[in-house]
């Protein structure tokens, strides 16, 4: 199980976490919501050992994972961990085969294994017959399932996913996640998802929301609980800070 305890951490003079404690329980999907610069990407990078907190504990079976070097958590990350980001995480010069592949092989699998187990994954998630295609011959949505099945090819303990369907349409959205959820749940990992959409929330076991790097009662950033209305993605509206 993953554990963040007491996790502050500021940018410069911005607090972008300012004391957060979350747990996630061995292959339990949690949502992460709140408007936008509230402190979600902040936590996931967090939580998922890419940020070395200004405070507070982040640890993996009761491991601590910021002892740990950046190389060991490197490691850690490639071999424990899948992610699943907005954009230009596969690599363009290789096929959707190749990049489904390159993370089994960098945990120790064959060439020929790495390249079977990758079939059946875009297989199993609808793409058969683009294993050839380039990331840039591929739809948004068929690269962000190419991503997804690059994340849960070595069945990571955890997955950590921010804002996979931004980019996407909305229905193209919905379908990549549900995709995410199930897969994640398949395969017995984990899951951390930020998401805008409460949609996708409610097929996560639990869901955090958040405002101002703090966890906040839920439904207390999205009107009430109703969630956004169709079409509208809260947070969205608003430029970054
Ligand atoms: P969004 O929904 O827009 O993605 P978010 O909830 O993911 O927002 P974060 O990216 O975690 O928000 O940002 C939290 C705060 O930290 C914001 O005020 C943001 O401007 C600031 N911040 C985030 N990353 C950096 C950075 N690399 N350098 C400086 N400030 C940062
Ligand atoms: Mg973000």
């Amino acid at each position: 199980r993953l554990a963040g305890r007491g996790l502050v951490h500021r940018f410069g003079t911005t607090t972008a976490l300012a004391g957060v404690d979350v747990d996630l329980a061995d292959g339990e999907s949690l949502a992460v919501m709140g408007p936008s610069g509230s402190g979600k990407s902040t936590l996931l990078h967090v939580l998922a050992g890419i940020i070395v907190p200004s405070g507070g504990t982040v640890t993996l079976r009761g491991e601590p994972v910021q002892a740990l070097s950046e190389k060991k958590r490197s490691l850690l990350r490639r071999t424990r961990y899948g992610f699943v980001f907005q954009f230009g995480q596969l690599l363009s010069e290789l096929s959707a085969l190749e990049n489904v592949a390159l993370p089994a092989m960098l945990t120790g699998a064959s060439r020929s294994d790495a390249q079977a187990a990758a079939g059946q994954w875009l297989a199993a998630l609808g793409l058969a017959g683009a294993e050839g295609r380039r990331p840039g011959e591929l739809s948004g949505g068929q690269a962000q399932r190419v991503a997804v099945a690059r994340a849960l090819i070595t069945r990571p303990e955890v997955v950590f996913a921010d804002e996979p369907t931004g980019a996407l349409d909305q229905q193209t959205g919905h379908d990549v996640m549900k995709v995410l959820v199930d897969s994640t749940r398949a395969v017995g990992s984990s899951l951390v998802v930020v998401t805008h959409d409460a949609d996708v929330a409610a097929w996560c076991d639990r869901r955090i929301d958040m405002r101002d790097g703090l966890v906040v009662p839920p439904g207390s950033t999205t009107g009430e609980g109703v969630g956004p209305r169709p079409g509208e993605k809260p947070g969205r509206a608003l430029p970054d800070d």
